[in-house]
């Protein structure tokens, strides 16, 4: 009996440690209950209360024994039985309490147990999901360019974001304004000096169209508007202005250009430019002037006619290089003739010009080692 009951308090103890214990995570342990001390406390009481205090039937048995030596020893044999049976019942009692109160214990331990590892678990796929976006993010930051990304645009212009140093990125089909290397325009110096075969303009007054296509005011001109240069003849398509020039010889660009644009039956390209001066006022350029459009990308179709002879020096000895187109998509080999010999356009229609587009240059691109022939 004592032993059990030593037990009973060895349980009671570690039961009351336990629930003590700090749970084993931060989160997620339920609150242990509380040892059911009245219970026990009854329990315990029960048990010295069958121990001291004798039954009512032993009772009757030990007086009615006193009649005689046998029954007194009778009555005691029974009372010795009576009060085992009882104590054993009293421990089968005790012992089914103990072990209630032992699984109660051990499902304490199994739930607490559950949440720790619930807890861990927890923790873990968080460190996971963590781990799985820093090495996300990682990847997007390695494949996304420092540089700013466009998605495949159309749209460029003279500064900014969308300015010469980044046409190469704007667009795939634009990576020659970037990554060529016979890009224009370019510094005109130390040329090789011969002999240059003159260039056959065969211009002639033409029906034209005016268009300001948000880059610069382009004049289409009518068929039949012809260069021929080492023999090979090429149409005037349009012609166009630029805003410095573009071109700089010996390091001296003027305020103003002018590229007449042509192309030959295999869609060779060949770009004459004609530098202008502050002078005389022009007559071709006032007659484009008179017909400017009031909308971008509308085009202006007059009734007069344009000489384009009107733009030409009367000197009409040049540079010449390989070269490409100084706008998106700069497309290379293209011949470039540069007249050597600027004209004049008075001081209102280069401010004309300057109030639509101040400046509408690309920089000069690298010589690149390219071979650049100049009249003698
Ligand atoms: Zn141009």
């Amino acid at each position: 009996m004592r032993t059990l009951i030593s037990l009973f308090v060895c349980c009671m103890a570690a039961g009351a440690a336990q629930a003590n214990d700090p749970p084993a995570a931060a989160h997620g342990a339920p609150a242990k209950a509380e040892a059911p001390k009245g219970e026990l406390a009854k329990a315990a009481e029960a048990a010295k209360a069958g121990a001291a205090k004798p039954d009512a039937k032993a009772d009757a048995k030990a007086d009615s024994g006193k009649a005689g030596p046998v029954v007194v020893k009778q009555t005691a044999a029974a009372q010795l039985a009576a009060q085992r049976a009882k104590e054993g019942e009293s421990e089968a009692e005790l012992s089914a309490k103990i072990e209630v109160r032992l699984a109660a214990m051990r499902a304490n331990q199994a739930s607490r147990a559950a949440a720790a590892a619930k807890a861990r678990k927890t923790a873990e796929l968080q460190r996971q999901r963590e781990q799985a976006n820093a090495v996300a993010m990682a990847s997007v930051a390695a494949a996304t360019p420092a540089a700013p990304v466009f998605a495949h645009s159309n749209t460029w212009s003279y500064d900014g974001e969308t300015g010469p140093a980044n046409w190469g990125k704007i667009n795939p089909g634009w990576t020659k304004c970037g990554a060529g290397n016979r890009q224009s325009p370019i510094d005109l110096r130390d040329g090789m000096k011969v002999d240059l075969e003159q260039i056959a303009f065969d211009y002639r007054s033409s029906g034209f169209n005016v268009i300001d296509n948000g880059h610069t005011i382009q004049v289409g001109v009518g068929l039949g508007n012809y260069i021929t240069v080492q023999n090979r003849t090429y149409e005037l398509q349009q012609f166009h202005f630029h805003r410095p020039s573009e071109e700089k010889i010996n390091g001296r660009g003027t305020e103003m250009v002018v590229h007449l644009v042509h192309k030959d039956g295999e869609g060779n390209i060949a770009v004459v430019a004609v530098l202008l001066e502050r002078g005389a006022a022009n007559g071709m350029i006032q007659t484009v002037w008179n017909n400017l459009p009031l909308e971008k990308n509308q085009a202006v179709t007059p009734v007069v006619a344009l000489d384009v002879n009107d733009i030409l020096p009367k000197k009409r000895d040049y540079f010449t290089f390989m070269g490409s187109l100084t706008q998106p998509p700069c497309t290379e080999g293209v011949l470039w003739l540069v007249m050597k010999q600027p004209m004049p356009a008075s001081p209102a229609q280069m401010a004309l010009f300057s109030r639509l587009y101040p400046l509408n240059a690309r920089p000069v691109q690298p010589g690149g080692g390219r071979v650049v022939k100049e009249s003698n």
